[in-house]
């Protein structure tokens, strides 16, 4: 008789049960160990969204791994020694992961298998957070593509597999098998971080991202296309949080969108094309998470961050739009893209900051902060990012706001000072209003200035 055949599911932006092929694989085993390790050089970096958030989403998959009788087992440390510890202790043969592509996990990862390796412990990576893995898709001379549209389009007929069950009738270990033995180990406690005052979570976890495409496809879906740019109407997912930390995959929100058609559809499509061009830009040039896509952007002269940066992380410009949307950014931990990129051109053309510092705080903040999208969301707008928007084109924050949020209900429900604006005064320029500070640059100038900078290094 062949012994009993054991497994480790390591779980990392993959936090569900459904369509998890890594942990299908895992489960082909007689006994798997559902496992998380809280890594500190990812933790202890963290801002307050991403610890709570994160906090609540490994609560939510515990209570999921309770249901089936057992408990997710959680360690704290590097993971290159925990994985292997748990590994030892309950005697497994492989650990389960969906691939990493960002910059440190693909780097941990080497190492962990390495380390497990040596042990003859294999480290076996199974689909990605992607509907296709970064680094697939190749033009026509096998490189990468270096512009979204033609990415996007190979990217569609590239295609990806149909969406999978969760596993069912599996042998799970817990943290009784993993605490067992001579290399016994003992886990902790997920954490609870307190939340600073003022911000509110989405809620987190399978459950909840289930119900909320599924209410977005009801509900929200049909509008998209036409209302997606209007932060008044607040008319987007919020998908974002659930496909960061892989609550939901990208292949079952697209094998929805398939069978389900209508306006809203192709739109919607092609926004999560982006996230998995960033996803593939990032995987084929890492050093972009902190350096410029287009080096030439690098000699730009830009200012010294100072009080222009903390009155733009605090909401206070004067500006109302980018208020209400750098305030947003901090009772949510969410913004609309729309307003991301007017903040964000803000910072970089009218107070000339270099894209890192806002990239960093928005980091900071971000429930759904993930390292392609965001950098190269940054880089797009600084000018020096892929398909760059034409750095001459600076965004008028008076005249986005004024488009984008024409009654000013954006600007007023995150302002408390401009709520009760008489019916006679603009929202995006209010002019005196108490409590309320003045613009702290003159956007024309500001604008005249950048392009003066830009000249500089065209020539
Ligand atoms: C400066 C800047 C920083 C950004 N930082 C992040 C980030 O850290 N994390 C993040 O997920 N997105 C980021 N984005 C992209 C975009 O703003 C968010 O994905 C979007 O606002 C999330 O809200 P939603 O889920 O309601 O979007 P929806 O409009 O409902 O879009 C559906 C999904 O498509 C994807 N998507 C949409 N637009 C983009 C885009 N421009 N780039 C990549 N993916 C996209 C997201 O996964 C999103 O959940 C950034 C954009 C800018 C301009």
């Amino acid at each position: 008789m062949t012994p009993p055949t054991r497994t480790v599911m390591w779980f990392r932006r993959d936090l569900r049960l459904a369509d998890n092929p890594a942990l299908l694989d895992a489960c082909a085993a007689d006994g798997v160990l559902p496992l998380y390790v809280l890594d500190p050089a990812l933790w202890d970096p963290a801002g307050p969204s991403r610890r709570g958030y994160l906090a609540a989403s490994l609560r939510s998959l515990d209570a999921a791994f309770r249901q089936r009788q057992t408990r997710l087992s959680v360690l704290r440390g590097d993971p290159v020694r925990q994985v292997l510890r748990a590994a030892r202790a309950v005697r497994a043969e492989r650990v389960h992961v969906a691939a990493d592509f960002g910059p440190y996990g693909s780097r941990r990862d080497r190492a962990v298998a390495e380390a497990l390796a040596e042990h003859d412990i294999e480290l076996v990576r199974t689909g990605s957070p992607y509907a296709v893995a970064p680094g697939r898709v190749r033009n026509g001379s096998g490189d990468p593509y270096k512009v979204y549209t033609p990415f996007s389009k190979a990217w569609s007929e590239h295609g990806w597999r149909d969406p999978v069950e969760a596993p069912t009738g599996v042998g799970w270990l817990g943290p009784e098998d993993l605490a067992q033995g001579p290399q016994g180990v003992e886990g902790v406690e997920i954490p609870d971080p307190a939340l600073p005052e003022g911000l509110t979570l989405p809620e987190a976890g399978e459950r909840a991202a289930r119900s909320r495409w599924q209410e977005y496809l009801d509900e929200g879906l049909a509008d998209y296309r036409d209302h997606r740019d209007r932060p008044d109407l607040d008319a987007t997912s919020h998908m974002s949080v659930h496909l960061k930390w892989g609550e939901i995959h990208p292949r079952t929100m697209l094998a929805d969108l398939r069978d389900r058609g209508g306006p809203g559809t192709a739109t919607y499509r092609k926004e999560l094309a982006w996230r998995e061009f960033y996803a593939d830009v990032l995987h084929h040039r890492p050093e972009t998470a902190r350096e410029y896509l287009r080096p030439e952007f690098a000699a730009m002269e830009y200012d010294e961050p100072g009080a222009a940066l903390t009155a733009w992380q605090e909401g206070r410009t004067g500006y109302p739009v980018v208020d209400a949307g750098m305030r947003q950014l901090r009772a949510t931990g969410w913004m609309h893209n729309r307003v991301r990129m007017i903040v964000a051109s803000f910072l970089v053309k009218d107070l000339h900051v270099e894209w890192q510092h806002g990239a960093r705080h928005f980091m900071h903040w971000l429930v759904d902060g993930d390292l392609a999208s965001n950098q190269h969301g940054w880089q797009w707008v600084a000018g020096s990012g892929t398909d760059a928007s034409p750095y001459f084109r600076v965004f008028n924050p008076t005249t986005q706001g004024r488009k984008f949020d024409p009654d000013g209900v954006y600007v007023r429900r995150w302002l408390p000072e401009l709520a009760d604006l008489g019916p006679d005064v603009d929202p995006h320029e209010p002019g005196d209003v108490p409590g309320y500070p003045a613009p702290i640059i003159d956007h024309a100038t500001e604008r005249r200035e950048a392009l003066a900078r830009l000249e500089k290094i065209k020539q």
